[in-house]
């Protein structure tokens, strides 16, 4: 028996199981498709502290200190790059908006500053279009590779004797006496001390039964992929109203995303073909990122894809241990943004199963801060 479940092969569950497993723990981890099937995959990945809500900053900045190390710790490389993030303004109004935003970053103790024009943009980010006016740039920032990252995990975990079960399912949560005790699978019971629960969307689902009530929206977002290109762009780019994002990959790819609506589907019944971009969104990423980056014009397009963010209704993830339910805890609704504390994020759920304490306030994650009322945040992209 292990002393640990961990339900989810994306970031969340394979950095936690990492951690789990380096703490000498015993871990079984179930994934219903493959690892990394979901948003670990679909992501930019982008590596961001600037932009971010104040109560996640602190999570993003420790996370940016472990990027830098990580592929050490886990003995593969994780694509990590810190060459900065641009968060850059079509006009004058969205120009005033990072104005705002680079103050009340800096007052944080962020390293950000503010281009106010294109000339100063293009002494970082030569490749960037006439129409960007004013941006902000975080140079710690950056971005890793998503599947050089799963895999750097998996390889770790594996090492360390985690059980990787992909094609597993969890279906529901046993619970004896309130405790929960383990996980039904299609092939019987398995009993742990500690479920960690890091399935992204489907989270909700798991731990309804046990009258915890996880509200998000699946949004849908739309990714273009080019073919490989020279090196033009190493920073990662978002947008003032944070409506598209993008980075060129390691291997010349540029990845550029946007959001295309809500996806009303049950979470657990996506399929490739079912979150495939149309035509019109296809287009409508385009037209928002060739003026910011021109010689997209001029690259093959390679890949399209669609892919589900869980939307929280304030926009922050749920990372806590609920109080009437020992035994268990939930590590889900990154809400577009997980990816970057991946590493923080599995730290923190480690300590959280382990009863341990943590140095962020974990106050703004906790589940119960959602009821008795929760008002939507919209979704955002900076990468
Ligand atoms: C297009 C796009 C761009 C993004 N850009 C960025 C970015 O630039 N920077 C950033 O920080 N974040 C970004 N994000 C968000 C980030 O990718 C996610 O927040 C992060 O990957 C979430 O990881 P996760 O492990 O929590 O969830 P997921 O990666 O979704 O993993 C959950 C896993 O659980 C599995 N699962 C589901 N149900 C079950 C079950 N019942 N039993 C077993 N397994 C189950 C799924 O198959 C899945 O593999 C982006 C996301 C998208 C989609």
């Amino acid at each position: 028996m292990p002393d640990v479940i961990v339900i989810g092969g994306g970031i969340t569950g394979l950095a936690t199981a990492c951690a789990l497993a380096d703490a000498g723990l015993g871990v079984s981890l179930m994934e219903a498709r493959q690892l990394g099937a979901m948003a670990s995959s679909w992501t930019l990945g982008g590596v961001r502290q600037s932009g971010r809500d104040p109560a996640e900053l602190p999570l993003a900045r420790a996370a940016v200190a472990q990027w830098a190390e990580w592929h050490h710790v886990l003995g593969a490389e994780t694509g990590y790059r810190r060459r900065g993030n641009l968060r850059l303004a079509r006009n004058a109004a969205e120009a005033e908006a990072i104005r705002a935003m680079v103050a009340a970053q800096r007052a944080l103790g962020l390293n950000l500053d503010f281009l106010a024009d294109i000339k100063a943009i293009r002494a970082i980010a030569p490749a960037i279009g006439d129409g960007v006016v004013a941006a902000s740039f975080c140079p710690d920032d950056g971005h890793a590779d998503p599947d050089m990252t799963i895999s750097a995990l998996a390889g770790h975990a594996r090492r360390k004797g985690v059980i990787l079960q992909e094609r597993m399912p969890a279906l529901r949560l046993l619970v004896q006496g309130g405790r929960v005790i383990g996980v039904e699978t299609p092939v019987g019971h398995l009993h742990a001390d500690r479920v960690i629960v890091a399935c992204g969307l489907q989270s909700a689902a798991l731990i309804q039964p046990l009258g915890l009530a996880l509200p998000m929206v699946a949004k849908r977002v739309c990714v273009l992929q080019t073919t490989p290109q020279p090196p033009a762009f190493e920073q990662v780019f978002g947008v003032a109203n944070a409506d598209c994002a993008g980075r060129q990959e390691i291997d010349g790819r540029f990845r550029v995303t946007t959001g295309i609506g809500d996806w009303p589907g049950d979470p657990a019944r996506w399929t490739e073909a079912t979150l495939r971009p149309s035509f019109a969104d296809t287009a409508a990423l385009i037209a928002r990122t060739v003026p910011i980056l021109p010689l997209l014009a001029a690259s093959g397009l390679e890949r399209v894809w669609g892919g589900l963010i869980d939307l929280t209704p304030d926009a922050l993830p749920v990372l806590d241990a609920p109080a009437g339910c020992p035994g268990l805890v939930i590590g889900a609704g990154f809400s577009g943004h997980g990816f970057g504390i991946g590493p923080v994020s599995g730290q923190i759920l480690r300590a959280l199963a382990l009863g341990e304490t943590t140095p962020f306030d974990l106050a703004p994650f906790r589940l119960d801060r959602f009821f008795p009322e929760a008002v939507q945040m919209p979704l955002t992209l900076h990468g």
